[in-house]
């Protein structure tokens, strides 16, 4: 059993404040005990940050960049730790769990080319004598908010980012699986990276709203589930900051009777149960074209068939149990509605129990049809191994159901038409779309977002976008006239 600390001023700091324990999803049995945050200690972790901050923005930008390679050597050396970090407080599989450092490490390598994404503009004799040249500058002290699917990857989204443009970041990562922050934590120190510019405050939502309201925290970078999404941007939004809040989603995968069914299946399946669901990419429906509604349906049965559920440290596991109990229950409370409702289950794997790990958060994969479209497990974002297969009878209506939706995060279309594939890229109202491929995750030098409830604020993560939202221009006109040149000032306005 180890504590779980907030990191700041460059080492382990305990809370005065209250404790919660950390579980195993696999057993429910606490194996860490997570020291809680609160107002006080984010303002610790901010006052260190200024006095950081001043200073680092100040250090060259090919020093930065070297902190950054020596960063990405040793993410690439403690892979294995942080992996089985994570999977031992997410549950989910040691392989999965590298998938995402992997990913995380993309953001970071897009960070060491900093010095070429921070070249300004530059213009001679904009007006005769004058010239004008931007730059980008640092925010400041810039916080970012994490959820529990990706405790690796989605900070990564922003801390290198951040860093490598001059601010100092601070991390409030979920509270379910809070270690891999604090090892990323030593491994910035180990890099060079002077103590202050990374910190890490653990907490709930009194250390969240303390992020959001401090004064001297310019920017707030939040991923979780709508409602909290909204919050953020709402509660820091009206303190002055700076924000981009990305939330749940409720991504379709749309079959075309022209796509090869059996492929589709088994990538709607990787979509729906790899993580056991708990991806804000993942695909929670299939919406099938036509007449391959049945086909779809005795595909996507086999593929949830042939996986084995159990612990993330398995190697022979492919979906692991969800975050919590909670989770479950709401997973089986959502398939219950849905049959209810007239639903059909065509796979049901509410009541699978894993030898050995009877009092686990386990769900088996469930397929269910039939739904009515206003049918709230359907509408809403169930995040479990649960896939809802719809069926409409052709591609204007697979649009309009898809467009129907309130979140907008990622969405994917199969089809062996280019026509088909080019029209839904166009006409689809989501931020981020998958032809033939069914989690579209933009590589690390793009940048991730949704569209509608899936974000709110102006800028998506990470790549080009992070980079503008945690850098603001300043753009500068000059002249440098001879001590014995003699201009005139004009009252009026000045023209070239
Ligand atoms: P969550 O919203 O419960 O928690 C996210 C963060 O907010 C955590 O750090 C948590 O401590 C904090 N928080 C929780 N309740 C709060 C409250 N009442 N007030 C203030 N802060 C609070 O999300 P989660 O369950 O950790 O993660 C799953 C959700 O995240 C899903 O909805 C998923 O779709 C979404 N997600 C979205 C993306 C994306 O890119 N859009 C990526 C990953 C996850």
């Amino acid at each position: 059993m180890t504590d779980v600390k907030h990191w700041i001023d460059g080492r382990e700091t305990a809370s005065t404040g209250s404790t919660q324990p950390i579980l195993d999803p696999s057993t429910n049995e606490e194996i860490a005990t997570l020291h809680l945050g609160d107002a006080s200690t984010v303002d610790q972790a901010v006052q260190v940050a200024r006095t950081a901050q001043r200073e680092w923005a100040q250090v060259s930008l090919s020093k930065r960049t070297q902190i950054m390679y020596r960063m990405r050597q040793l993410l690439i050396e403690a892979t294995g730790e942080i992996a089985e970090v994570i999977s031992r407080e997410h549950g989910k599989t040691v392989a999965d769990a590298k998938g995402e450092i992997a990913r995380g490490q993309e953001t970071l390598e897009f960070a060491t080319s900093i010095t070429q994404d921070l070249k300004g503009g530059f213009s001679e004799n904009v007006s005769t004598g004058v010239d004008g040249y931007t730059f980008r500058q640092p925010l400041g002290v810039v916080a970012g908010i994490t959820p529990f699917n990706f405790p690796a990857m989605v900070p990564f989204w922003m801390h290198p980012i951040a860093i490598a443009t001059g601010n100092a970041f601070i991390l409030k990562p979920s509270e379910r699986d809070p270690s891999a922050s604090n090892i990323v934590a030593r491994l910035y120190q180990e890099a060079g990276l002077p103590d202050g510019v990374f910190q890490v405050v653990h907490g709930g939502k009194d250390t969240v709203d303390a992020l959001c309201t401090h004064e001297d925290i310019a920017a707030v970078s939040f991923v979780g589930s709508t409602p909290i999404a909204q919050h953020v941007h709402a509660t820091a939004s009206a303190a002055g900051k700076r924000v981009q809040a990305l939330g749940g989603a409720n991504n379709h995968a749309v079959v075309m009777p022209d796509a090869n069914v059996e492929f589709a299946a088994s990538q709607v399946a990787s979509g729906a149960f790899g993580s056991a669901g708990e991806r804000c990419m993942a695909v929670p429906v299939a919406v099938t074209v036509g007449d391959i509604h049945e086909q779809f349906l005795e595909a996507i049965a086999a593929e949830a068939e042939k996986l084995t559920v159990g612990p993330g440290s398995d190697p022979a596991t492919d979906m692991p149990p969800v975050i919590t109990k909670d989770a479950r229950e709401r997973v089986i409370r959502m398939a219950d509605e849905a049959e209810q409702a007239g639903g059909r289950l065509v796979v049901d794997g509410r009541g699978l129990v894993v030898d050995g790990y009877e009092n686990g958060n386990f769900v088996g994969p469930t397929v269910v049809t039939d739904l009515p479209a206003d049918h709230p497990t359907y509408t809403e974002e169930v995040f479990g191994p649960l896939l809802v297969v719809m069926h409409v009878n052709n591609f204007d209506e697979a649009v309009e159901l898809v467009n129907s939706s309130r979140f907008g995060n990622g969405t994917a279309i199969f089809t062996g038409s280019g026509h088909y594939a080019r029209r839904y890229q166009e006409e689809i109202e989501v931020g981020m779309v998958g032809i033939n491929v069914p989690i579209p995750t933009p590589v690390g030098y793009y940048s991730f977002g949704g569209w509608k409830d899936s974000l709110f604020g102006e800028h998506h993560a990470h790549g080009p976008e992070g980079l503008e939202f945690y850098t603001k221009q300043k753009a500068v006109t000059s002249r440098w006239p001879h001590q014995e040149e003699h201009l005139e000032a004009s009252m009026s306005f000045p023209t070239h």
